[in-house]
């Protein structure tokens, strides 16, 4: 029988989290009425060192729920690690596992469908979201320059997809085996490999709480993921020293050619602001290659992603 895990990474989620437990609830009793999943199915919830209660409303409903698992991290290490927490938690305990951001934005609905093609062989099922129209204008425009940036550079995912998704324990574990620091996992789950499908759905309005992605969060997010899965940035700005290498023979030979013709010297403007765009254009650069340099060190260190600091697991 399918022993499930459903994994959900909370970060200061107490406005949202009562209804969610709820809606989580009822989506395993109706699974296992539908004989879908086994008895010692779960729902973990891994608390990402929040400020707010959350880890008093996890314990709580494991207190009340015996299906309600909690996994304490000592401190705010991220949505990718807190994921990550849960699923090497879940790692040959668990046959499968669904992982779904704890402001159930993503329709738990189609989790059932999920199941049906892992029952038909799938290893990984990706919930796209074919419908955004929830989504405010800006956040939808930016992940849309976010997934084009990221196919230009050769950094492979799935459009629209975000970490709604399920995993077998056989995609678990591959996954698992990609031990760098800096993770970014739906760039990494679309290179194992395993056999894989789509279930697509339409995504909700956040119902409580505030986003955990502020824009800078989002930047920033997506300066990790794109330099995390592709070194091409830096193969780009090799390409445009070139460029700006036969640029400058061709302003030389302009020069050169004025010079004899007007026995005329061209003026300091054009000169300064030359100074400051390739000054610009160097100090980019050096930040660019600056990025990798900084992940190398991070990876060189191999530090433990996250502390956990307190387990609530399954009792009778
Ligand atoms: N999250 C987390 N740690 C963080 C930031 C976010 O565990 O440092 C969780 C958060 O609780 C939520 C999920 O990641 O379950 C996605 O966050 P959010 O819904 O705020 O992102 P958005 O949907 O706005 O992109
Ligand atoms: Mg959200």
């Amino acid at each position: 029988m399918n022993k499930l895990l459903i994994i959900v990474p909370c970060y200061n989620e107490q406005e949202v989290l009562p209804s969610t437990i709820e809606k989580l609830s009822g989506v395993m009793n109706d699974l296992l009425q539908k004989d879908k999943i086994s008895r010692n199915s779960g729902i973990l919830l891994v608390n990402d060192g929040s400020r707010d209660k959350t880890w008093e409303i996890i314990s709580d409903a494991h207190s009340k729920t015996n299906y309600i698992y909690g996994l304490d991290l000592g401190a705010n290490v991220g949505h990718q690690n807190a994921l990550l927490a849960g699923l090497e938690y879940a790692k040959d305990k668990f046959d499968l596992t669904v992982t779904i951001d704890a402001d159930l934005q993503d329709d738990v609905s189609v989790i059932e469908t999920m199941i049906d093609k892992y029952n038909g062989g799938a290893h990984i099922v990706y919930g796209v979201r074919n419908d955004r129209k929830n989504d405010s204008a800006f956040k939808r425009s930016t992940a849309k320059l976010f997934y084009k940036i990221m196919n230009m550079l050769g950094a492979k995912t799935v459009d629209n997809h975000a970490d709604f998704r399920l995993l077998s324990n056989t995609a678990v574990t591959e996954l698992l085996k990609y031990s760098e620091r800096n993770i970014f996992l739906r760039g990494i789950v679309a290179k194992i490999g395993l056999k894989s499908d789509c279930v697509y759905y339409s995504r909700f309005k956040r119902t409580a709480g505030v986003t955990k992605y502020p824009l800078k969060k989002m930047i920033s997010f997506a300066v990790e993921g794109i330099t995390s899965l592709s070194i091409k940035p830096i193969k780009l700005i090799m390409l445009l020293g070139l460029l700006i290498i036969f640029c400058s023979i061709l302003a030389f030979i302009y020069v050169l050619i004025s010079y004899f013709l007007t026995e005329t010297n061209p003026g300091w403007a054009s000169l300064m602001i030359s100074i400051w765009f390739l000054g610009g254009v160097q100090l980019f650069s050096v930040g660019v290659v600056g990025q990798y340099v900084g992940k190398t060190y991070i990876e060189t260190k191999k530090r433990p992603r996250y502390t956990v600091s307190q387990i609530l697991e399954y009792k009778d």
